[in-house]
């Protein structure tokens, strides 16, 4: 336990597409949004943002792009073959990535502070008490 040389590793569920990263998270958020619902069919999906320079990404995706409720152009990406959902950029956030959290093989520093689009919470979906809860997207910051 000395300092943190987080290696956080993951892939798509079959295998083609998988990255590695350097150092910690930015931050960490769990989504309700709709969109995270129909992209992932859960209740919510949590995910990591780091400066794109410290994920070094191997396998090629495809992607989707939506224009978020801000106007900005938010892109996700996913595996062609399995559909495992990956990555996701914004214009809104220029040099920055989101990374799904469920394709991380270890999560070491990963702990999410935020819950955004709380509003779109499915009922019986329980949020850790402990988050900043935002029933939209986070305030911009940073
Ligand atoms: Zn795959
Ligand atoms: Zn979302």
């Amino acid at each position: 336990m000395s300092e943190q040389d987080n290696h956080i590793t993951g892939n798509c569920v079959c295998g083609a597409v998988s990255y590695q990263i350097e150092g910690a998270p930015l931050f960490t958020a769990q989504c309700c949004c709709s969109d995270c619902q129909k992209t992932s069919g859960a209740d919510h999906v949590t995910l990591s943002f780091f400066n794109q320079d410290q994920i070094a990404i191997k396998g090629d995706t495809a992607s989707y792009e939506v224009t978020a409720d801000s106007g900005n152009v938010m892109t996700r990406h996913f595996c062609p073959t399995c559909g495992g959902r990956l990555f996701g950029t914004n214009t809104g956030r220029p040099g920055v990535i989101s990374v799904t959290v469920g394709s991380m093989n270890n999560v070491d520093g990963v702990k999410p502070m935020v819950a955004v689009y709380t509003q779109g919470k499915r009922p019986w979906d329980v949020l850790n008490e402990d988050l900043v809860m935002h029933e939209k997207g986070a305030p911009a910051k940073k």
